[in-house]
């Protein structure tokens, strides 16, 4: 798929922004306003965000819009999200964001290369378009969605290529919840360097 890039990403397809709490990862808990990007290419079957897959939906919005709206709330921290939003050019949107003084954390599959500047990197790799570069390395936290048994050699293969300081998480795709968990929580008990990720924002009803 084409990914529309605008004005070296001085224009974004914007699926939604919302204030919430980061449910998931390292940063749960937290108040962040999320920018959702449109297009994905990569076709997880249970992914949650299927409505973002075709950028084209999306209006190519100015960055000054979305950064303006970021700042009408209190928290000061920003989830870039998608879709895929290294599908397109984060320099722009990344240099007024830190302009404003905002903390700014990506959640990305890592399939396309990096660009911008995070405070935070969350790489949740997927076996069916792989991280490309060495953003295992780069990555704050690495978050292994687990949905069979399989997965968690590909968390292994994962952890291999993460920095010595990466945050290491298995999270257990929603739907296979009441399967995976219980494996998930032996599996950790087996190997201590991994922690748990539940997606807390669906127990809690927010987006
Ligand atoms: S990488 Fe993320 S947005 Fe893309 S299909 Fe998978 S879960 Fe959905």
């Amino acid at each position: 798929m084409n990914f529309p890039i605008l004005e070296g990403g001085a224009l974004l397809p914007l699926v939604e922004s919302f204030y919430t709490i980061q449910g998931e990862g390292y940063n749960t808990g937290k108040a962040a306003f999320f920018i959702r990007l449109g297009g994905c290419d990569v076709g997880c079957s249970w992914c949650d965000a299927k409505e973002t897959w075709n950028p084209k939906l999306y209006p190519p919005t100015p960055i000054e819009e979305i950064v303006a709206e970021a700042l009408r709330y209190s928290a000061r921290s920003i989830v870039i999200t998608g879709g895929e939003p290294l599908n397109y050019p984060l320099d722009k949107l990344c240099n007024l964001l830190k302009k404003e003084g905002m903390e700014i954390f990506l959640e990305t599959s890592g399939s396309s290369p990096l660009s911008g500047t995070f405070d935070w990197i969350c790489l949740s790799p997927k076996k069916k378009k792989p991280p490309v570069g060495d953003i295992q390395k780069l990555a704050s936290e690495i978050k292994v969605i687990i949905e069979t048994g399989e997965d968690f050699l590909w968390a292994e293969q994962n952890r291999h290529k993460a920095g010595e300081n990466t945050k290491l998480y298995l999270q257990p795709e929603w739907s296979r919840s009441k399967v995976m968990l219980p494996a998930i929580i032996e599996y950790v008990k087996s190997n201590p360097v991994w922690n748990i990720s539940l997606q807390t924002h669906k127990y809690m009803n927010i987006p």
